[in-house]
C-alpha cells in the first residue's frame, strides 16, 4: 500500500495533490492499495497547493472529496478529525498521518512538495527515524521491498539529483508541476474516519487565524497566463498596465522578489525560489533580469516574452520571445494589439 496526503479546499483537492497522487498511484501498482489521508478543518483555501497561499483545507465533503479521489485510483481514503484539528497545525498533522503509518504499514508515502506538505513529512520522518526524499520528479519502485530509485530537485530546480530511496516506509513529497495529474479507472472507496491521539504538545504551532486576499482571479500557480513585473516596472502604480493586460489574457500578475520587497506587491504574487512556481503557457516577464532564483520559479512556462530595456539581461537568453525597449511603452502596445486583435 501507499499512502498519499492529500490537502483539499472545502473537499476539492489541490492540484498539486492530484499530481503527487498520480505517481504515488504509480508506486501502488503491485498490489494497486493507494490510501489517502486528508485532513477536516474549517478554515478556507489549501495549502500552497503549486504555488498557492497557505491557508486551511476546508471541511471535507466526504462523498466530493471520496469521488474525486476515485478518479484517481484511490481505494481507501482516511479522514483525520479531532476536535482539536480545526485548522492546521504542523506536528498535529505529522503526528496523525505517523499514527497512521503505524497502522497501515505502507510502503511509501507521498505529499505534494508545497510548504505544508514539506513541513509534515519532514515531521513524520523525525517521528519514524525515516529518511525522507523531497521534491521527487520521478521514481522507480523495483520490486516490492527494494529501494526506490529517483530522480529530484535541488536548489530549486536547477539541478536534478539522481538517488536511491532504501527505507522499510518510503517518504517522498513531489515536486509541483513537474508530474501531470492524470486521472484512472475510477476505484472503489472505503472512506473511513481516522482518530489521532493528540496533546497540547502537538499544537504549539497552529494557524489561528485566515486572512483572505482581497485579490481575485485564477491563483498564481494555476494561472495559464502570468505578467509579471520586475524591478524595472518602477511602482505599485505602473503595475496598472500589466493588470490591465493580464486581465485582458485572462491571466494574473506575477512579480519578482525586488518588486515585491519594494512593496509594489504582496508576496503572494512572487515568482521563484521564495515564491510560487508557475508553469503557465505564457510568461510575460516586465522588467525582470532573470536571476537564477527567480527562473527557477518560472522554467515550467511553456513560452516566456522578456521585456526589457537591456539585451544582455539573462532573462533574454532563456525567453522564446523578447522586446529590447522599455515596458511602459511595449506593454500598452501588446494590449492595444491584442483588443484590435480580438
Ligand atoms: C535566497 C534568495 C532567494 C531569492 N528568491 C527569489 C524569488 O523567489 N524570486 C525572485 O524574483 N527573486 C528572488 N531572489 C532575488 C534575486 O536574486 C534577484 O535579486 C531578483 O529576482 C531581481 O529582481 P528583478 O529582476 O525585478 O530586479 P533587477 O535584477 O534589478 O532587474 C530589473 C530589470 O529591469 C530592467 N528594466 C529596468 N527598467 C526597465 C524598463 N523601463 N523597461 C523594461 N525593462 C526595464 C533592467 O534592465 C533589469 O534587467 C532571491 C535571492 C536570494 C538570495
Amino acid at each position: 500500500m501507499v499512502l498519499a496526503l492529500v490537502e483539499h479546499d472545502g473537499g476539492v483537492p489541490a492540484e498539486a495533490s492530484l499530481e503527487s497522487l498520480t505517481l504515488a498511484r504509480g508506486l501502488a501498482a503491485e498490489d494497486g492499495e493507494l490510501a489517502a489521508v486528508a485532513f477536516d478543518t474549517d478554515g478556507s483555501g489549501p495549502g500552497e497547493g503549486g504555488g498557492g497561499s497557505s491557508g486551511e483545507g476546508g471541511p471535507a465533503d466526504g462523498d466530493g472529496l471520496a469521488d474525486d479521489l476515485a478518479a484517481y485510483g484511490v481505494t481507501e481514503l482516511d479522514r483525520v478529525t479531532h476536535d482539536r484539528l480545526d485548522r492546521y497545525a504542523p506536528e498535529a498533522w505529522a503526528a496523525s498521518v505517523s499514527q497512521l503509518v503505524d497502522e497501515l504499514a505502507p510502503e511509501a508515502v507521498v505529499a505534494p512538495g508545497t510548504d505544508r506538505g514539506h513541513e509534515v513529512l519532514a515531521g513524520v520522518a523525525a517521528r519514524q527515524s525515516l529518511p525522507l526524499a523531497a521534491n521527487c520528479v520521478a521514481v522507480a519502485p523495483g520490486e516490492p521491498g527494494e529501494p526506490y530509485e529517483l530522480e529530484r530537485q535541488r536548489w530549486g530546480g536547477s539541478l536534478i539529483e539522481h538517488a536511491r530511496l532504501d527505507a522499510g516506509t518510503k517518504l517522498l513529497t513531489v515536486s509541483p508541476h513537474e508530474v501531470a495529474a492524470e486521472p484512472t479507472e475510477r476505484a472503489d472507496v472505503t472512506v473511513r474516519s481516522f482518530a489521532p491521539s493528540l496533546d497540547d504538545s502537538q499544537f504549539r504551532v497552529r494557524v489561528s487565524r485566515v486572512e483572505e486576499s482581497d485579490e481575485e482571479g485564477v491563483p498564481l500557480g494555476e494561472a495559464r497566463v502570468v505578467v509579471g513585473g520586475g524591478r524595472g516596472v518602477g511602482s505599485a502604480e505602473d503595475y496598472a498596465i500589466l493588470e490591465e493586460l493580464a486581465d485582458l489574457l485572462e491571466g494574473t500578475v506575477g512579480a519578482s522578489r525586488a518588486a515585491v520587497n519594494e512593496g509594489w506587491r504582496p508576496h503572494d504574487d512572487q515568482v521563484g525560489l521564495t515564491g510560487t512556481k508557475i508553469a503557465p503557457d505564457l510568461y510575460v516577464a516586465c522588467g525582470i533580469s532573470g536571476a537564477v532564483q527567480h527562473m527557477v520559479g518560472c522554467k515550467g512556462a511553456k513560452n516566456i516574452l522578456a521585456i526589457n530595456t537591456d539585451p544582455e539581461a539573462a532573462i533574454i537568453q532563456k525567453a522564446e520571445y523578447a522586446v529590447i525597449g522599455d515596458l511602459h511603452e511595449v506593454v500598452p502596445a501588446i494590449t492595444e494589439a491584442v483588443r484590435e486583435a480580438e
